[in-house]
This record gives structure tokens, sequence and C-alpha cells, in this order.
């Protein structure tokens, strides 16, 4: 489908789409650049790419495709870089967690003739690093795209198909409701999990010991999500204020609310919270977001990723639904995991 495919980032999402691609047979060549030796080193051990490049710029010379897959506070140094060697009829497209941000840090770096449709894939782990990547990561989720009013509309078609042979829903939006549907579903709920697992943290010793110790009780379920990249995350919340804080405002008054409950015994009031969050899970689950599995950090009749003899990834398991919660992948990843679902 494309000729050269350069991914400037070979973390888990960079890696992920490497693999893919390969897979799919999407691109005839992938060139991969990224911004440490060690991390390049590491792609090209698991033979992610036919090209590898620390040079980002040598890396877009002649792709037709181009990907930022890179913390979004390093838009703006990169694009300086790669602007000027983009190649005409290129499509630009990126998998960064927040969007008006990036349309904002790439559009003035980007030549007349160049298709920018920023992109992002909602799809992760915990983890991060080129090793913790695997191509079925985009299957049954959504990718959302926003492109501009005036980009060409064959180009955010290829661009559909590319996403959609992935194994991607693909969706169209505008930036601004990307971030604002973004930062409930996504960015509440990991800052919600930074904040109880570092109010854990704070506790003192024997108290922590005592949390640590009876984390099934739902404690642990926030740790997985508060264990996310730090820089990643650190940017979102830096490039996604204004809709972060207004949904941060509709929680903390629902909040006080419950806190009120609560405070009055008003159990029928909690109760029909209670009963109305409950749907909510289960519309997920019929949506095919996610599985009604029993999970307690165990894989319980759910999806396990094997390596195959070739280094592909082979099903085993029960036929569940492919999705990142439930997939264990035997896999090494880095100390210091990535973003979750971002
Ligand atoms: P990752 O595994 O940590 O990989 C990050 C990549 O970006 C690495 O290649 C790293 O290079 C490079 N990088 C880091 N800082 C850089 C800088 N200042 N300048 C240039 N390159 C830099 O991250 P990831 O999870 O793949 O996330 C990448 C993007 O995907 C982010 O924008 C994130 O918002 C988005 N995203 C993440 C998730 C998720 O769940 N993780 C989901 C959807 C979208 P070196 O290793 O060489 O330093």
């Amino acid at each position: 489908m494309f000729e050269k495919l350069a991914l400037i980032g070979i973390g888990l999402i960079g890696s992920s789409i490497a693999r893919a691609t390969r897979q799919k047979g999407l691109a005839r060549t992938i060139a991969i650049s990224t911004r440490r030796q060690e991390t390049l080193d590491e792609a090209q051990a698991l033979g992610l790419g036919d090209i590898y490049t620390m040079d980002a710029a040598e890396a877009v010379r002649g792709a037709d495709h181009v990907i930022l897959c890179i913390p979004v506070q390093s838009y703006d140094a990169v694009m300086a870089q790669i602007g000027p060697h983009l190649a005409e009829g290129a499509i630009l497209s990126d998998v960064g967690s927040v969007k008006q941000h990036v349309a904002k840090a790439m559009a003035p770096h980007v030549p007349k003739g160049v298709h920018l449709i920023p992109g992002h894939p909602i799809a992760g782990t915990e983890h991060s690093g080129p090793a913790a990547g695997f191509p079925e990561l985009f299957i049954n989720r959504w990718c959302v795209l926003t492109p501009g009013k005036d980009v060409d509309r064959g180009a955010v078609s290829r661009l559909s198909a590319f996403w959609t042979a992935l194994g991607s829903n693909v969706e169209i939006m505008e930036a601004q409701h990307h971030d604002m549907v973004l930062a409930i579903t996504s960015h509440i709920p990991h800052l919600v999990a930074y904040n109880i697992v570092g109010t854990v943290a704070d506790l003192e010793q024997d108290t922590q010991s005592e949390v640590i110790k009876f984390s099934a009780s739902g404690f642990r379920d926030f740790t997985r999500i508060a264990a996310s990249d730090p820089v990643m995350w650190r940017d979102v919340f830096l490039t996604n204020r204004d809709a972060v804080l207004e949904m941060l405002g509709r929680f903390l008054e629902d909040l006080s609310k419950l806190q009120r409950m609560v405070r009055v015994g008003d159990g029928p009031g909690m109760e029909a919270l209670f009963t109305r969050t409950r749907k909510i899970r289960r519309s997920i689950i019929t949506a095919g977001q996610e599985t009604a599995a029993a999970d307690f950090g165990r894989p319980h009749g759910a999806a396990t990723v094997l390596q195959g003899p070739s280094g592909t990834a082979v099903l085993d398991g029960a036929a569940a639904p492919l999705v990142e919660t439930n997939i264990e992948v035997d896999r090494p990843v880095r100390e210091h995991g990535g973003g979750d679902d971002a």
C-alpha cells in the first residue's frame, strides 16, 4: 500500500505499528528513527524495520507515509528537523494522545503538498520501549483521525484504510472534540489513579505494607494505570490542560455529591448511582471494548499471546476478543511502563 513508511519513535506504539505493518504487508520499506542509539539497536535486534537511523530527516526522505510515535512535547523540535525533508504528496501523521496541541505544533513545519492528518490509536498498555510492542495491539480498538478542514480527502481515505488494515475501527473527529472526550475517558482516570496511588505512597510504612498485601480489593487496578509512563502523562496534562480542568471540575462536583451521600447515609442515592455505573460497564462489554471474564491478575480464560517459532505472535486460550487488558504477553519490557490506552 505504501512505498516507504517512516516511524519516528519506536517505543510501544511505534514498534506495534512496525510489526503490524510488516505482518500485513502494508509498506514495501519501513524506516525507523529514534533518539537514542540504545533504542535503535534494540529495534534492529528485534528486526522491526529495513532502515535504522538516528537521523530523523534521513528516515523521512522519500517516505510516502510518516508517523510520529514520540511524546507530544517533543514534536516541535522533531518537526523542525524533518519538515524540510518531507516528500511532496506524503501523508504525515502521529499517534499522540492529545490532538489540538499536536496540530498546532506540527502545522507550521509542514511544506505545501504534504497531507497532515493527526491520529490517535486508542490502544496501549502500561509498558514502553520497542520490545513492549505487539502486532495485535490495534485490533478491535478505535483509531481517531483529526484532519483539518482543507485536507485532501483521498489522503484521509488512504490513512483510514491503513488503520483499518491494522485491525482498528476508524473515527474522524474534530481535534477539540477528541481532546474533550479523551479527557474524561482516559486523562481523568489516569489522574485519579496517580492521585490514589500517590496517597498510598505517602502513608506511613506499616499502613503501606497492609495496602500492598491486600491490594486485590480495588487498589491493584489503580496501580496498573498509575504505572504508566511519567513523561508521556506529564505531556498529556501539560498539553490538554483546558479539557482536563473542565472535566476535573465536573468530577469533583460529583465526588462532593457522593461524599454527602456517604455522610448523611443516603443508601438509596448510592444504590441508584452504583446501578447506573454498572450499566456503563455492561455497555462497554457489549461494545466489544472489554470482556466480562474475571481477571485477578492471572490469565483466567483470557487470550494469551505466545511467541511463535518465527517470532510472530500466536493466540492461545479462549477465543476472547483482543483487548489489551486481557492479553498476557510474555516478553521483556522496560522497568518503567509506558502509557495505558491513552
Ligand atoms: P515509548 O514506548 O516510551 O517510546 C517513546 C519513543 O519516543 C522512543 O522511541 C523514544 O526514543 C522517543 N522519544 C522520547 N522522548 C523523545 C524526545 N524528547 N525526542 C525525540 N524522541 C523521543 O512511548 P509510547 O507509549 O510508544 O508513546 C508514544 C506516543 O504514543 C506518545 O505521544 C503517546 O501519547 C502516544 N500513545 C501512547 C499510548 C500508550 O498507551 N502508551 C496509547 C496511545 C497513544 P528513545 O527511546 O530513543 O529515547
